[in-house]
């Protein structure tokens, strides 16, 4: 079983975070952009309420496109630590790799797949070519939530 509150950082630790739920839905993304701002073949998220989660040490700073979606980052150690996405304020999109515990939350769906590395592989029920429509974001969160609570953890 998944213990609330969790708490987790930034590389160097200047930053400090705290989780006080659990996700309503996890995801892995392959897109070009997730694979250069991670160095690696996908980025991997865990939705958070806005209400259970907290910053409490240090200042993130803003990084990546520096555009609609708000990318932060620690400001001395670079990490990518959470994603607030554009025009969205109920949920905070959390690295879980920031975590103490990083592979407590394994990703539920994995989207831009047309842009996957080709060896990489994740355990997502649900694939999808780019992003799913808002209208099957609903679905897929009530989904892995169901999943979520009978499972205890995922
Ligand atoms: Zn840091
Ligand atoms: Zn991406």
């Amino acid at each position: 079983m998944a213990n609330y509150p969790m708490e987790g950082g930034c590389r160097c630790g200047k930053v400090r975070l705290r989780i006080n739920v659990p996700p309503i839905l996890t995801m892995a993304c392959h897109c070009r952009g997730c694979q250069r701002m991670t160095s690696s073949a996908f980025s991997l998220s865990a939705a958070i309420p806005t209400e259970g989660f907290a910053v409490t040490a240090g200042e993130p700073v803003i990084g990546g496109l520096h555009g609609a979606a708000r990318h932060y980052f620690c400001g001395h150690c670079m990490s990518w630590m959470f994603t607030r996405p554009d025009g969205i304020d109920f949920f905070v999109n959390l690295r879980p790799t920031m975590l103490a515990d990083p592979g407590i939350f394994s990703p539920f769906i994995e989207t831009w797949t047309s842009e996957k590395l080709p060896w990489a592989k994740t355990p997502a029920v649900h694939s999808f070519e780019a992003l799913p429509t808002m209208e099957a974001y609903e679905g897929l969160a009530k989904e892995y939530m169901e999943r979520r609570d009978s499972l205890g953890i995922m």
